[in-house]
């Protein structure tokens, strides 16, 4: 199934559309309310289930886009396969508008989850995280639909401000948010019990709560959701969206803490995520911002990460994507603005700068 939505679409329009239906949209964030589907689309946006039901580009089922010179490229029947000649569509996906402008979107829809289960839960580490991720993942396999983590001391501070009483009490290192989404609602809430208990007996989990209602479901989103409301009423933070392959993400970690307090004794640190997917947001506040994102970034570049997992590069950024990307791949990318866009009218300046002799003509 698939759904043809504008461009100025919000992403909860398309949501409750595919509710209406009796199917489900895979992607979900926490900008639901005002984020377009062609600005997801254009920053090829991840969110919450990217674990399961991957990032916008595998929504995406075609598009429609107006290139610099007014043509338009329509390819809106949806269908699953179509290898006839080139993808075009895909150029577009997470191009952030320098290759053109997307107006309508065919997107990918799935079954309605009969069974809807998260659960909260408190660890001693990284390593237990990653411990229970391989856990969940090998006992429920697909079942398991989004792994969210907060670590101290955001989640303290979360629990600070929250006029609702906290799920767990603060105080442990990582939180974990896990949830599943399955088609057999009693069998799939008895697994996923099965296994946590299983984690907490083997020393994984130290505590844990399950939902026992949607609404309760709800409770536990908001709480991770919190993570946003609470760092954007810290003054002076930086904030970068990373990504690194889980085997280094904790030497990552402690080596940039250490680096940034070695700089700045006074620093926070605030960090969340998306660790299913092995993406860090990763928050400090410091008297020496420039420093902190050469730490951070040249850490995530010696640990064969990524300086943009899901928000893109846009301005800020593009000074830091030759430490991920190689010159032949950045070359490649200007190419491509070249032919597209030979007059460099399509959000000049986002990603790269160009070099201007790639324009005479
Ligand atoms: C509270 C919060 C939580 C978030 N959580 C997540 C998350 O979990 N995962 C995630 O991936 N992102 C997350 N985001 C970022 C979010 O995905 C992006 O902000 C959103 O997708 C951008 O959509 P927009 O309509 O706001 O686009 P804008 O911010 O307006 O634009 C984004 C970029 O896309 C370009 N663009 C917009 N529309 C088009 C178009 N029609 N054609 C071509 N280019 C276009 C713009 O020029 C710009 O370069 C979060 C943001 C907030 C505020």
């Amino acid at each position: 199934a698939s759904i043809v939505a504008e461009a100025g679409a919000t992403l909860q329009a398309v949501q409750k559309a595919a509710d209406g239906a009796g199917l489900m949209f895979g992607v979900d964030l926490g900008a639901r309310g005002s984020a377009t589907i062609g600005g997801n689309v254009a920053t090829n946006a991840g969110g919450i289930r990217v674990l399961r039901y991957g990032m916008y580009r595998a929504q995406v089922l075609g598009l429609e886009a107006v290139l610099a010179d007014g043509s338009v490229l329509t390819s809106l029947k949806g269908l699953p396969k179509d290898n006839s000649g080139y993808d075009l569509g895909q150029l577009f996906i997470g191009a952030e508008g320098t290759l053109g402008v997307v107006t309508r979107a065919a997107l990918r829809l799935h079954p309605k989850p009969a069974s809807e289960v998260n659960a909260f839960c408190a660890v001693s580490s990284l390593d237990a995280a990653i411990a229970l991720l391989g856990l969940l993942r090998q006992k429920l396999g697909p079942l398991l639909s989004a792994y969210e983590v907060n670590f101290a001391p955001l989640y303290d501070l979360i629990v600070a401000s929250m006029a609702m009483p906290a799920p767990l009490p603060a105080g442990s290192p990582v939180y974990v948010l896990a949830e599943i989404q399955g088609s057999e609602p009693d069998r799939d809430s008895e697994r996923f019990a099965e296994v946590l208990m299983q984690a907490v007996e083997d020393g994984v989990v130290d505590d844990v709560v399950v939902s026992q209602s949607p609404r309760e479901v709800r409770a536990l989103w908001n709480v991770r959701e919190d993570a946003n409301r609470v760092l954007f009423s810290i003054k002076g933070l930086i904030s970068v969206d990373i990504s690194i392959p889980l085997t280094r993400m904790g030497a990552f970690l402690r080596e940039a803490d250490a680096a940034i307090h070695t700089d700045d004794p006074g620093a926070d640190i605030y960090v969340f995520g998306h660790l299913g997917d092995g993406n860090l947001h990763y928050q400090v506040r410091t008297v020496d911002p420039a420093a902190a994102y050469d730490i951070v970034y040249r850490g995530v570049a010696a640990a064969g990460g990524g300086v943009s997992a899901e928000h893109g590069i846009g301005f800020d950024k593009k000074k830091w994507l030759h430490l991920v990307r190689s010159d032949a791949e950045i070359a490649t990318m200007r190419r491509l603005k070249a032919a597209l866009d030979p007059r460099n009218i399509l959000n000049r300046g986002r990603v790269f700068d160009l070099n201007p002799t790639a324009f005479c003509r």
